[in-house]
This record gives C-alpha cells, structure tokens and sequence, in this order.
C-alpha cells in the first residue's frame, strides 16, 4: 500500500492517460457546448467509434431520440449546486452500427484549470461523464416480467384454488379459482380482516374444528408444510395443500392452495364400492358351492372332502359317520305342502347341529338325508341317540303339531380301514337296518346287516318274477253288514309265497310301490280275485269285490280302461267293484289320477278310502275326495277294549262320514265288544278276524260260514 500511495504522488500525466483507459465505465470529458474534449478506451468499445471520431462531436449524437436533453440537465443541475451529486440517469445510448442501448449515466464537474495535466488550459469548467451500459440488467428485469405475467396467467389457468397469506395475517394474494371454489365475492378480499373469509369458509366444511386445528397449527409452525384432504358439507373434497411463502431465507407468508378432487373422490368411492360388491358376489358364490341353500348346512362335497380328509389323517382313531333320514317325510310334503315341508328340514337341521356343536360337518345330502361326521369323539353312540331323542320333540308347522322322527344309521372307523366310501355305505346299511327295525331309533352297522342287504336286493329279484312263476294269489277277507245279517263284500289281498315261504305283505307290497312291481301284481290280484268271486257276485246284484289300488296303478293313463276290461272278462258288473286306496295317492294329484277314478265311477265302480285317520291328513278334507266309503283304521278300533269307553274320535269319524253321503266300514275287528260298540255307532260295514282271517278262494265257504256265525253270535247278545 505504501508502495502504491508512493507511486501515486508521481502519476505522470501519460500514467494517468493509461488509468483513464483501465476504468471499465466509459469516460468522456464535454464542454459547456456540449462538445466531447475526450474519450477512453472503454468509450470507444461502448460507442463502436474511435478516440479521434468521437473528439469534437456533440455528445447528443450518442444519445437516442429522448434523452439528448438528460445530459445538459445534469450539466445545468451540478453548475446550479456543484456540491450535490445528481443520481444518474436512464438513458439509451446509440452505437456507431445505429443499434440503441440501455445504459446509465452519472456526471461530476471537472473545476476550471490553468494548467491542463497535458500542459494546457481550461478556461471554463467541463463535465465528466461516466457511462455504462445496463444491457444485461434489462434483460434481468424483463425475465422477471416475463416471469410474472407467466405465473400470473398459469395462476388464472390452473384448476387450483390459491391463496397467499402474509406472514401478519392478511390476504397477499389469491386467484379466481380460489374464489369460485369457497364462493367468496371478491370484494370480501379488499377488506383489512381475514375474519370474514375465515367465517365463510369454515361454515362450508364438514369438520370445522379439525379444518381450523390444521390452519392454527401451521400457523404456529410457519415453517411447515402440510397435505390433507377437506370434506365439505355439500358432499364436494378439496385437497389441501400448504407451503411457506420464502423471499431468500425469510418466511413472508403462506401459500395455500385447494384442489377439488370430488369427482375422483366419488369415482374412487364407486371403485371401492364396485369392489366390495364384487366381493360380496364371489363370496355367496363360494358358500353356494359349499352350503345347502335351504338349511345352510354344509352340502355333500364338503362331507366328502372332510370324510376324506379324516380318512387320510393317520393320527385321528376315531371316525364317525352318522347317516339319517326322517321317517314319513313325503308325507308331510304331500299333505301339507312343500313348504311345510321345507320348514320341517330347516327345523331339522337347527335341533341337528344344535345336538353336535363339536361335528367337524353337519351336512343335508339331499332331500330328509343328513350327515354328520365326527371325529376324536369318545362316545358316538351317545350322540346318535341323543339326535334321535332331540329331534322327537314335537314342533308346529303351517298350524299343524308334528313329531319328526328319524331313522339313523352310525359307522364307526373299526380296525380294518376302510374307504370313504365304504364307511357312509356302511352307515346307510345300518339307517336301512333302523327304518325296518321300526323307525325313529339309531343302529350301528354290523356286518349281519349286509345279509339283510343281500336279501332285500334278492329279495327284489325275486319279486320281479314272482307274477309269471304263479307265486302271487289271492286270499279273500269277508265284510259284513250287521243290519243285513250277511256277509255283503269281500276284501282281495295279495300274497306271495316264495319258494314255499310266505313273504308277508307289509314287506313286499312297499317293495313292490318302491319297484314299480306293483302294477303288474295289482293286476295280477284284481284279475285273480274277479275270476275267483266272480260265480259269487253274480249271486247278488249288491254284493262286491273290494281291491287294493296304490298310486303308482294309478298313474297310468289307461289304468280305468285296464280294469274295465278285467271286469268284462270275467263277467263282473264294474258297480261290483270298490277300488280302495289310501289318502295319499290324492295328495299330489294330477288330472289324470282324477280322470281315472272319475271313469270308474261312472262305470259304476266305487272308491273306499282305506286307512283312514292315519297319516296327517284331517276330517275337513273328506268333502273334496272323489270317494264312497271310508274304510277306519284298526288303530282307532283296536282303542275299544271294554266297550263301556268314550271315543269321540271314533263317533266323529263315523258322524263326519255319514253327513257327507259316504258309508263307513270298520277294519281289525277282533272282538264281539268292538263290533258292538261300532254298530251303535252305526258303522255300515265291519272286518276283521271276529269274522274271519282272510281265506284263499277255495276256502270261500268257509269264510262266508265262520262270518255269518260271527254275526249270529253278535244278535244273540
Ligand atoms: P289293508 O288294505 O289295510 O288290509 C287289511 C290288513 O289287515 C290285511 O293285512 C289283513 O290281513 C289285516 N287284518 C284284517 N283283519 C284284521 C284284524 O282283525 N286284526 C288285524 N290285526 N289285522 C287284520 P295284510 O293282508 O297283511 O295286508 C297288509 C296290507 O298290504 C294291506 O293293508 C294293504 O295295504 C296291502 N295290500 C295287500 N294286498 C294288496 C294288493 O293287492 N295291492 C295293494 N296295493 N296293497 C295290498
Ligand atoms: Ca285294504
Ligand atoms: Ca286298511
């Protein structure tokens, strides 16, 4: 430093020509007239002229149109206040190439000299000027305007609201979309307070506490910067977002910005929705395929599977299979209906897995068959009867009371292993075992049972030629008329006598119904009992042959035909005929069924219901039957034991049929008491062994015989 102040003291006048070309502004020295005395060599780069060019010009031709006057204003101004430095001033210079250019310039007064550092003279005071080109500020300042109006109009476009808040609380800023989204008339952003913006805005929210605990709280963090979603109470959403508004490392204020996001709200709500819809769908599918609709019990994949399973699961000892299927049940579906019917499953299947919550699976196989599989359980058996206890328990359905009842088979995985299948047809065995045994009982499966399989399905073989080997006859039952004194029908029933061995009835007709055998023995019977009473009937016009009819005969179109026929074979008038059949067959009648009896009748034939007062059926329904007689159980008559009780039931039954027109027989008379008791009830007809067993055709005498005496017996009383 000191070097250079040293130095400074003998600038030479050629140094100091030297420092003037160095400075970096360009420097030109006027006149009072204006004229330029000099120029360096940072003038002559800014004006594209020499030193020599530019000497002697007026300084004006280097200022653009509109400001040759700002240099003799500051001439004038500093000659005015010569201690004051005027600010410099914006011009537009022009270079020697016509181009104009931004530029700044500040002047000073150079005092009047006697001796010029060249030597010479100044004779009057000159003016300094520094000039400097602001090309490169310009070009700054119109980026940011350009910048602005850019940002102003994406502001104005953009679908988001925006909101500028300053740092003291006051609106800084906003754009249309803001306002069209809260629905704030602008004039409410010219006011000095926020308040009422506030006011609008949380009115409009659905959650104002936590919508204002979001805006307090960033306040309190000016920093911060927040996302979250705004629910509005007209259903619309806003996101909201958040930032600090900076200028260089200072916060100024909040920008808050709001985009409504409703319509991918709502089409993401209608996604999730679909979805879960979807969802839904699949999953009743699922269950669908595994779940009996009507029970919700299991169904039989999933009682395979599982019994699989347990099979193959080598730790498990104990497997259980306990088969079932509901005694009577087609009766409760004829008669009262197939709803009924389908309650009385549904009830089922509730008592059922009410009595075996720990089953691995309670299942309905099909139609009144359950399953239920158990595995790991001590005592089986007493399970099996405890379902068969349960399910005993009467229960009413449509009005009516019913006792469902079971018949339940129970296979156990023994020492042997056995397969799937294996062990439910063992299970199936045993409930056949328990519904012959009588219903309503469980048994379990021993090997014994499968003879009795073996013999059913021989049995069944043997059924089938039973007819064309002549096993099937006919025995002959006599039914009297007390007030006659005579016998006045016979009832035919079939028998079978297989290899010299008599098959009871109660086991081969069922057979036979279940076979579809049965229309070729029934007519076997009928035809048998017309040739063989035939010579009797004709005795005695109001004598007749009464012929067991089941459903399925009467299924077939010509079933009326067929019998009509018979009748004119063997000489019998069709109006000795009584076709007897039971309530069932009019439970799911068709037109055909009807259509049948009806010709029948025509011809003269009549119809006895048999068994009556069995079955659910009840008394109010006899009016609609197409019959003529009805024929009393031996149940109700088997309840006269002294003759000295009150059986309304009895009377009822007997009051009931009389006023509707029809005659009444009595069956399973055994005792003169029982005879008795019926006749003052005024029972027409009566049958029963009192009278005589049923008797093969040439034993018809004596049947007629034994009958007439039972009678004679009876007056003598
Ligand atoms: P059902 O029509 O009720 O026949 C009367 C049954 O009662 C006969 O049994 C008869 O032997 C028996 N019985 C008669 N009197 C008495 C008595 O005083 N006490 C007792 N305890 N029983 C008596 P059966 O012959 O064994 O026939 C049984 C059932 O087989 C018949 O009952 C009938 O429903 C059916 N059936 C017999 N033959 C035929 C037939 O040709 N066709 C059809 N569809 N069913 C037949
Ligand atoms: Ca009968
Ligand atoms: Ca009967």
């Amino acid at each position: 430093m000191a070097g250079s102040r040293s130095q400074g003291k003998s600038f030479t006048a050629q140094a100091f020509g030297a420092v003037l070309d160095a400075s970096p502004d360009a420097l030109l020295a006027l006149a009072p007239d204006g004229t330029v005395t000099m120029a360096n060599a940072a003038a002559e780069r800014l004006f594209g002229a020499s030193r020599e060019e530019l000497t002697g010009r007026n300084h004006q031709v280097l200022l653009a149109e509109g400001f040759r006057d700002e240099v003799d204003q500051l001439f004038q101004q500093l000659l005015a206040q010569p201690g004051k430095h005027p600010q410099p001033r914006e011009v537009y210079g022009v270079h020697s190439s016509g181009t104009e250019f931004p530029a700044e310039v500040a002047a000073s007064l150079i005092p009047a000299l006697s001796v010029t550092s060249r030597g010479g003279s100044l004779a009057a005071p000159q003016l300094l000027l520094s000039v400097r080109s602001t090309s490169h500020r310009k070009s700054a300042d119109e980026d940011l305007r350009e910048a602005m109006s850019l940002l102003a109009a994406t502001l104005e476009s953009t679908a988001d609201g925006i909101l500028v808040m300053s740092a003291e609380g006051r609106v800084a800023g906003f754009n249309d979309q803001f306002l069209r989204m809260w629905g704030i008339p602008p004039e409410l952003l010219d006011g000095d307070s926020e308040e009422p913006i506030m006011r609008l805005v949380v009115a409009q929210v659905a959650d104002p506490v936590a919508f204002m605990g979001r805006v307090n709280e960033l306040e309190d963090n000016p920093a911060a910067e927040s996302h979250d979603v705004v629910d509005f109470k007209d259903g619309r959403t806003f996101e909201r977002y958040s930032r600090p508004q900076r200028v260089g490392d200072n916060i100024v204020g909040r920008v808050w910005s709001f985009r409504d996001v409703t319509p991918r709200r709502k089409a993401q709500e209608q996604a999730h929705q679909a979805m879960l819809d979807l969802a839904a769908q699949a999953e009743k599918l699922r269950t669908m395929a595994f779940q009996d609709p009507l029970t919700g019990l299991a169904n039989r994949a999933v009682f395979n599977d599982g019994l699989v399973d347990a099979l193959t699961e080598p730790r498990l000892k104990a497997v259980d299979v306990l088969l079932l299927d509901l005694d009577d049940f087609k009766e409760v579906n004829d008669i009262l209906g197939h709803q009924a019917g389908d309650d009385m499953l549904i009830e089922v299947a509730r008592r059922l897995r009410g009595c075996v919550p720990t089953a691995d699976v309670v299942a309905r196989l099909g139609g009144d068959e359950f399953v239920v599989l158990l595995t790991a359980c001590p005592d089986p058996d007493a399970i099996a009867a405890c379902i068969v206890r349960c399910l005993h328990v009467p229960v009413t359905i449509n009005g009516t009371v019913l006792r469902p009842s079971l018949s339940l088979g129970l296979a156990s995985l023994g020492q042997e292993s056995v397969g799937a299948s294996e062990l439910l047809r063992h299970a199936d065995i045993a409930m056949y075992a328990a519904k012959a045994a009588g219903k309503n009982r469980f048994l379990r499966f021993h090997p014994d049972m499968m003879a009795a399989l073996v013999q059913r399905t021989d049995m069944e073989s043997g059924l089938q030629l039973a007819v064309a080997r002549g096993e099937i006859s006919v025995d002959f039952q006599p039914i009297v008329s007390h007030r006659m004194g005579q016998v006045v029908k016979f009832e035919a029933l079939a028998r079978w006598d297989r290899g010299g061995e008599r098959v009871p009835p109660s086991v081969f007709i069922p057979l036979a119904e279940r076979t579809g055998l049965i229309s070729e023995i029934g007519a076997e019977v009928m035809a048998l009992g017309m040739v063989q009473l035939a010579s009797w009937l004709s005795g005695d016009p109001s004598r007749s042959l009464s012929v067991n009819v089941s459903g399925v005969q009467l299924q077939e179109p010509d079933f009326a035909e067929q019998v009509l026929r018979l009748a004119e074979a063997s000489g019998v008038a069709p109006y000795q005929l009584v076709l007897e059949v039971t309530e069932s067959v009019f439970f799911d009648a068709d037109c055909s069924l009807i259509k049948q009896l009806s010709t029948l009748r025509d011809a003269g034939a009549r119809v006895a219901l048999d068994d009556f007062g069995t079955g659910y059926s009840s008394l109010g329904r006899l009016q609609d039957l197409p019959v003529d007689t009805v024929k009393i159980d031996k149940t109700f008559v088997s309840m006269v034991r002294t003759g000295a009780e009150r059986l309304p039931i009895l009377s009822s039954m007997i009051n009931m049929a009389h006023s509707l027109g029809l005659t009444v027989t009595a069956e399973g008379v055994e005792t003169a008491a029982q005879a008795d008791y019926l006749v003052a009830l005024e029972c027409d007809s009566l049958q029963g062994y009192l009278f005589s067993l049923p008797e093969p055709g040439e034993r018809l005498e004596y049947a007629l015989h034994h009958a007439e005496e039972a009678l004679n017996a009876l007056k003598a009383r």
